[in-house]
């Protein structure tokens, strides 16, 4: 923004100049939240509750718990962000207008006059059919709607969005190239690399989905699984325990009750000379942050949820009992043969 207020806004002090740049920065900060909370109040109200918000370059991306639900809701939280952003654009707008009227152009009336022409910007560029942005979203919801089938449509929207992400990064090494643009191909770079990801993300996650339909946890999990002391040395934990069960994983149960799970690839980690002194207890993660999943859940949730928490197992309860174990790779084991040998199932299964 250094130079964005002295081009657009000549004849003011370099002062001046820094407070628009200060108060536009926070104006749009303001903008993108209101955005994405546009996304939230509509994904509530069509119950697919939001988990998070990433906020990102051109805007933000909500990440949502499990698969929407429907087209419709899909289609309508995709559209309110840049609806708003347009609401917003126009409010902006107006304020320029009735301040310039009543006390004449300055500083503070242009600093509104540049947030409108952002917020404008942000409407345009997230409408724009490339998916993960918002109008790649509601075009995906509107092809699934026709189609009846969500992962066709996923495919659909992200090799639109590929299309896309390939020639703006196209342009990038255009303006490289020809304007020295580093900081403007950087930019777009970054952006392209987190599309193209997403891209991939999603349609691999809606495959899954297709994939799992119909199947629990249930089906997954491991009822036959050993269990270690916290008291253990972690000597004694791989030489007893690591190199006999295979497990990646050990419940760590003091008496009869449940304290921790301590993850072998963690212990592999560490300082081998370290492991005749140090206890399961001090390297096990905590009762209260290990992470259950009821045995009669989807297991398209659970999949997502150790995706999301970045981890690898979950406790299977039933009835508030510990019952077994869910290994990550379990399911994705299955998944990667499955994507082999029924490739036409995924599409099949219209999810
Ligand atoms: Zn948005």
């Amino acid at each position: 923004m250094n130079t964005v207020f002295p081009a657009n806004f000549p004849g003011y002090e370099i002062e001046t100049y820094r407070h628009m740049a200060v108060w536009s920065l926070f104006g749009l900060i303001f903008s993108i939240i209101v955005h994405e909370l546009a996304h939230a109040v509509i994904a509530e109200y069509y119950n697919m509750p939001i988990l998070s918000i990433r906020l990102f370059i051109f805007g933000g991306v909500a990440e949502f718990k499990g698969r929407p639900s429907h087209p419709r809701g899909e289609f309508f939280m995709a559209i309110a962000g840049p609806i708003m952003s347009f609401f917003l654009a126009l409010f902006f707008w107006a304020t320029h207008i009735v301040l310039s009227q009543n006390f004449g152009v300055g500083p503070t009336s242009q600093s509104f006059q540049y947030l409108g022409y952002l917020n404008f910007w942000l409407a345009v560029f997230n409408l724009i059919p490339a998916f993960p942005l918002d109008g790649g979203r509601a075009l995906r919801a509107a092809v699934w709607h026709k189609k009846k089938n969500l992962v066709l449509a996923t495919r659909y929207a992200s090799n639109l969005g590929e299309i896309f992400t390939y020639l703006i990064m196209g342009y990038a090494c255009y303006r490289l190239s020809f304007f020295d643009d580093i900081i403007g191909a950087l930019w777009i770079g970054l952006m392209g690399i987190f599309m193209l990801g997403a891209g991939h993300y999603a349609v691999r996650q809606t495959e899954s989905w297709s994939l799992l339909e119909g199947q629990d946890v249930r089906d997954f999990i491991s009822a036959d699984f050993v269990s270690v002391s916290p008291d253990l040395t972690l000597n004694d934990f791989v030489e007893k325990y690591v190199y006999k069960y295979y497990q990646q994983n050990f419940p760590v149960v003091d008496g009869q009750k449940l304290v921790g799970l301590i993850d072998v690839h963690k212990i592999m980690q560490q300082d081998r000379k370290r492991w005749s002194w140090t206890h399961v207890a001090s390297q096990m993660t905590t009762l209260d942050e290990i992470y259950t999943v009821d045995i009669a859940s989807p297991a398209s949730e659970a999949l997502d949820m150790m995706g999301r928490l970045n981890i690898n197992t979950l406790m299977v309860t039933q009835e508030k009992k510990l019952v077994g174990m869910l290994n990550r790779s379990d399911i994705t084991n299955y998944l990667a043969i499955m994507m082999k040998l029924e490739r036409g199932k995924i599409v099949k299964n219209s999810i």
